[in-house]
């Protein structure tokens, strides 16, 4: 669920899973999703009724009051629509199989992270997109219709060109059944690799011990994530990469995490088995310590001995955008030049690279400040420092 801060993300994720994604008191305090907040909700479809009426995540139809039947459990992960934000918003859009922008109907579109948002989806792959008009209860027909057109011109040309456009009100229940009507129809559940090891992108990690747990009640440290391969079952070993720094004789070292999983979760129960697609909970035996406050955020774990490789530095080919989007004064992209930092968003990672060496045709070595576990071959969304912000220049492709 992406776009600008107020169009009514949270407030469509409940809607759809009867889940407030806003947990965090610092959230509740400033009132924006800081933390991505996720939740399951599972669509269903009731056999006697027509589409769309017949879409609901409602046990029984509302419509005719008989059973429905399960399409799918999807994990809508909530992203941040402030503009300071924007890492935390790519390093989501690396778990996303698909995208439902949203775009209130009471501001002119585009706002500038409703574009930040729609660059981000363009620039890490994510091209499976519905585009819901929020608010339609706060305004008139007319204006209802311009706005439409306003989306029209801005998605010409981008992704999202021909995403299905539906209007809803999320606050007030209309028209939730065309999303997931939309949802169904236009991001399908995408084919995963079960035989390969398994490989989990860390996107939340925390310690789940209320403060004064005696030590013998104690549970180890729990990541969240989404597999993106294989299978995983409780007393699997795994492998987190980079793992943890160390300094020895002077020198700070990463060395891999090695531990067990103890127990996996889903929607809020336990599983016998985790795969592919949806956000999973892992218990591990590790010390709480390690995995408190989302420490492990945008490392990697999986089968030891089977995860990509680590770096410290990597060169990429770079493509530029021509223009900075998501600042209310646009201006065009300067090229990347020698020393400059970088921000990095590889994957659920976020990092600094300083450029060590930039050359003609947008070959560009970074050093890492801190390293990432990566394929070759990967993405790598790429960010400057403009003014006070990190804006969004480009994407890279890590090189062999
Ligand atoms: P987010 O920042 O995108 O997550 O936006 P929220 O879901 O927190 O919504 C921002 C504000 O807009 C809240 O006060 C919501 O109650 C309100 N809101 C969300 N959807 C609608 C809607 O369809 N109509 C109206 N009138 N208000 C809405
Ligand atoms: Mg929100």
């Amino acid at each position: 669920m992406v776009g600008h801060v107020d169009h009514g993300k949270t407030t469509l994720v409940r809607a759809l899973s009867g889940v407030w994604t806003d947990q965090h008191s610092e959230e509740i305090k400033r009132g924006i999703s800081i933390r991505l907040g996720y939740a399951d909700a599972t669509f269903r479809k009731c056999p006697n009724c027509p589409a769309p009426e017949a879409y609901t995540v409602e046990k029984t139809c509302p419509g005719c009051g008989s059973p429905s039947e399960v399409l799918r459990t999807v994990s809508f992960v909530d992203s941040p629509g402030h503009e300071t934000l924007m890492a935390t918003m790519l390093s989501g859009a690396a778990i996303m199989d698909g995208a439902v922008l949203i775009i209130a109907a009471s501001e002119p579109c585009p706002q500038p992270q409703t574009k930040e948002h729609l660059m981000a989806l363009d620039i890490t792959g994510i091209d499976r997109i519905v585009i819901v008009q929020n608010k339609i209860d706060l305004v008139s027909k007319e204006r209802l219709i311009e706005h439409y057109n306003e989306i029209k011109k801005f998605v010409k040309g981008t992704v999202a060109e021909n995403a299905p456009i539906v209007p809803i009100s999320a606050q007030q229940n209309v028209n939730v059944d065309m999303v997931i009507e939309a949802i169904e129809e236009t991001i399908p559940t995408p084919v995963r690799d079960l035989e390969k090891p398994p490989l989990l992108k860390i996107a939340r990690s925390f310690d789940v011990n209320r403060p004064g747990t005696p030590p013998e009640k104690i549970v180890g440290g729990v990541i969240g994530g989404t597999l993106t391969q294989g299978v995983l079952q409780p007393d699997d070993p795994i492998e987190i990469k980079p793992g943890r720094s160390v300094e020895s004789e002077g020198r700070k070292q990463w060395v891999p995490i090695d531990t067990k999983v103890t127990a996996l979760m889903a929607g809020g129960g336990p599983q016998e088995e985790a795969t592919p697609g949806g956000l999973i909970g892992v218990g591990t035996q590790l010390d709480p310590a390690l995995t408190k406050s989302d420490l492990l955020v945008g490392q990697v774990a999986g089968e030891p001995g089977t995860l990509p490789p680590v770096w410290n530095s990597f060169t990429m080919k770079i493509r530029l955008l021509e223009r900075v989007v998501g600042a209310t004064d646009e201006a065009d992209v300067e090229p990347i030049h020698t020393s400059e930092p970088l921000m990095l968003n590889v994957g659920t990672a976020t990092t600094v690279g300083v450029v060590s060496s930039a050359r003609e045709g947008g070959m560009v070595e970074v050093q890492l400040r801190r390293p990432v576990c990566a394929a070759a071959g990967d993405r790598v969304a790429v960010s400057r420092r403009v003014g006070a912000r990190w804006r969004l220049i480009g994407v890279g492709t890590i090189n062999k």
